[in-house]
């Protein structure tokens, strides 16, 4: 359903950082149309995280100043640039701010989500489709940040920067995934993940049958398998091998 603001410039309220370390100004922005692959999102819930403050308090290497800064939050899809797919006008959304395209090299290694399609373009506050922002304040652009920009009643993000949500879901609590939660969840994965590489470690271990490891106790094993995790150490683990033969 198209809606009636759609191919329009809105102007809407938006907290403004100016400079860094300066109150936040909150008043009128002018938000663009979102081009070609991108999704222009009504801002319903946003929360602060210490990100922003970081950024705000002028220690970022990144932080760029005027911002509208913001990476918390949860909306609804007001419109869609050309070509976009994967959501539609009035689907809630929450902006990620970690992109993830599916399809670079990132995204396909299994081993990372650190998606590298948009960041060259949300790491200097812009998109990438022209390098120009979708915000300003009276003709003069205000830099995006983290491509999400939610302290804003609309925003522009990239396609690959939305992820859709049920829209049963409570916009003021899921406005916390875009960060803080799966940011958590994300360390719960990592160690998920060093747990499997411990257990196979473990399972090559055990086939080898190294007579060094029997009758010793946990520690010792321990050990091995915490040596294992540095490439230097397959190097032993081989000669190991080749002695317990
Ligand atoms: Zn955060
Ligand atoms: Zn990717």
């Amino acid at each position: 359903m198209a809606s009636s603001t759609q191919g329009q410039v809105i102007t809407c309220k938006a907290a403004v950082a100016y400079e860094a370390n300066k109150p936040l100004v909150v008043e009128d922005v002018q938000v663009a149309p979102p081009q070609a692959g991108e999704v222009r999102i009504k801002i319903l819930s946003t929360a602060l995280c210490h990100t922003d403050y970081y950024t705000w308090s002028g220690k970022d290497p990144e932080g760029l100043f005027p911002c509208i800064l913001g990476h918390e939050a949860a909306g609804i899809v007001e419109s869609v640039g050309e070509g976009v797919t994967d959501v539609q006008p009035g689907d809630h959304v929450i902006p990620c701010y970690q992109a993830e395209c599916k399809n670079c090299k990132m995204c396909n290694s299994g081993k990372t989500n650190l998606c590298g399609k948009v960041r060259g373009a949300t790491g200097v506050g812009v998109m990438m489709s022209d390098r120009k922002s979708r915000f300003s304040v009276n003709g003069k652009p205000i830099y995006h940040f983290m491509g999400t920009s939610t302290f804003s009643q609309y925003t522009v993000v990239h396609d690959v920067s939305v992820a859709k949500i049920n829209p049963q879901a409570p916009l003021d609590k899921v406005c916390l995934l875009g960060c803080g939660v799966s940011t958590v969840l994300e360390q719960y994965g990592i160690l998920q993940r060093l747990k499997q590489v411990q257990l196979l470690l473990f399972l090559g271990l055990a086939q080898l049958d190294l007579q060094l490891l029997r009758g010793q106790n946990q520690l010792v094993l321990l050990g091995l398998l915490a040596l294992t995790l540095m490439p230097r150490s397959l190097m032993l683990l081989r000669t190991l091998e080749s002695q317990s033969l």
